[in-house]
Order: structure tokens, then C-alpha cells, then sequence
């Protein structure tokens, strides 16, 4: 199963009902959000003049960007799929995909803060809390307890005009099923095609403008994070003792070559 959102912006007012929901929800500091609501526009399109909103969120992406980059040592962790009762384990770093709801999850006792997925995100859907005094990385579940729980995620349960739409895409009969047959698209380009997993409705003048300055068309510079990511690590190392041979190894160094270096 993938589990998919849908944003109809024939219906968003751009009221912001569903960011404040979410912070509510998820505790999630002023400064940051795990959804957001631009206003776009005015500006004319081809189609003619328009002003919209981009509702934004993690996409759930089917090859997601944030996950491979994570350093954080593996674990075998157990799914469980929530329609079959079926499990399976799986070794994952802090951050993962869950292979049977699609919905790409943090692990925030064993994230180690180094902010590697909230750079190789394209859509900008992660963040880290710098104030916090051990931050660690943050974004949309898409209120996974909620739904194992049978409820809808707070947003869209929020949205009063019903422009948030949640449900599984291998259901023909879901309502997000029935967008993507009426059009719904992702927003992604030829630099950037990891498969999001939230879709946009809306008409002509207001897609192309959302498409136009809201897809990203390049992926983030892969060098800056190992290097980002290998530097947390080896302090966190130093810091307990352990591990530093094996962090070493991770920057292509050895032993013998950082003490010619020293
Ligand atoms: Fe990861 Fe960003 Fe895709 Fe969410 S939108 S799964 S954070 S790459």
C-alpha cells in the first residue's frame, strides 16, 4: 500500500487551518512546520492571471532522497502491514520508508541531528529545531499513529473547504485514486523524479503557476552532506570513545592518514 494526499486548490482558501493544526498536534515550534501554505501570484500564465496557495508537505516519495544519506547506524526493525497483520524486518537508519503504508518515518531516538535528510531533501519538507539543545530531524508523518488509529491525519480532518484528501493509492475506489484519474500531478521535474506522493488539483492558470515555481529541478549537492553527516558522527564518536576507526573508514580516511595529516 502507499498511502497519498491530494491538495484540490479549487478548494484551499489559504486559511492556514492545516499548518496550525499540525503544529497543535505535533508540538512542533514557531519558527518551523511540518506542513506550510504559500501564497503564489498574482502573476499571469498562459491560461490567464492567477493567485493560489501551495500547501506543502513531506511527499512520502516512492525513492525518497532523505533516506539513503542518513549515517545513523542500521537496526532491524519490525513492519507491520496494518491491513493483513502480516510483519517483516527490515535494517533501517533513523530515517526509513515503511514498506507496507509508503509513509517515510524518523526515528527520533536514534536520529543523531546531523541535518544530512533535511539537506537532501528537494521540497524542503524537513527541518531541524537549531535552538532546541539537542535537535534532532523533523517533518510530516502523515499522522501515522492517527491513521493505524483509523483517523484521518490532523490537517485534513482541520481543512474546513475538505481541500486535503488522504487515503491509499492502491485503492481504485479512494478518493485520492479518483483525482489522479480526473489529473492530479506531482510536482516533479526531469532532475527530480523520486516519485512524491502528494498531488495537486486544481485548473489550468493555477497548476501552471504552482508547477512553474513550486517543482524543484535539482537535487541537492550529495559531497556537502557525507561530509555534514560524517562530521556529527566522528564528534558524536570522539564524544563517547567508540566507533572511530569505522568513522575513519566512512571519509575514505584511515588511521595512518589522519595522524600524517596532524
Ligand atoms: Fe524525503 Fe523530502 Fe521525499 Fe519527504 S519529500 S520523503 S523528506 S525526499
Amino acid at each position: 500500500m502507499q498511502y497519498a494526499m491530494v491538495i484540490d486548490l479549487n478548494r484551499c482558501v489559504g486559511c492556514h487551518a492545516c499548518a496550525v493544526a499540525c503544529k497543535a498536534e505535533w508540538s512542533v515550534p514557531t519558527a518551523y512546520g511540518r506542513n506550510w501554505v504559500k501564497r503564489l501570484g498574482p502573476a499571469n500564465t498562459p491560461s490567464g492571471l492567477s493567485k493560489t496557495y501551495y500547501p506543502g508537505l513531506c511527499n512520502h516519495c516512492d525513492t525518497p532522497a532523505c533516506v539513503p544519506v542518513c549515517p545513523a547506524d542500521t537496526i532491524n526493525r519490525k513492519f507491520r502491514d496494518p491491513t493483513t497483520g502480516r510483519t517483516i524486518t527490515m535494517e533501517v537508519a533513523a530515517t526509513y520508508k515503511d514498506p507496507f503504508t509508503g509513509i517515510v518515518l524518523i526515528d527520533r531516538e536514534r536520529c543523531i541531528g546531523c541535518g544530512a535528510c533535511v539537506e537532501a531533501c528537494p521540497y524542503g519538507a524537513r527541518y531541524l529545531d537549531e535552538e532546541a539543545d539537542d535537535p534532532r530531524s523533523d517533518k510530516c508523518t502523515f499522522c501515522a499513529e492517527r491513521t493505524e488509529a483509523g483517523l484521518e491525519p490532523a490537517c485534513v480532518q482541520t481543512c474546513l473547504s475538505r481541500a486535503r484528501i488522504f487515503g491509499s493509492l492502491d485503492d481504485p475506489k479512494s478518493e485520492v485514486s479518483k483525482y489522479i484519474k480526473k489529473g492530479a500531478e506531482r510536482l516533479e521535474s526531469d532532475a527530480v523524479k523520486i516519485g512524491p506522493n502528494v498531488y495537486y488539483f486544481g485548473n489550468s492558470k493555477d497548476m501552471h503557476l504552482l508547477k512553474s515555481t513550486c517543482t524543484p529541478t535539482t537535487m541537492p549537492e550529495a559531497s556537502l552532506l557525507g561530509k555534514r553527516a560524517f562530521l556529527a558522527k566522528l564528534g558524536k564518536s570522539l564524544a563517547t570513545g567508540t566507533g572511530i576507526a569505522g568513522m575513519l573508514g566512512m571519509a575514505g580516511m584511515t588511521i595512518s592518514d589522519s595522524e600524517e595529516n596532524t
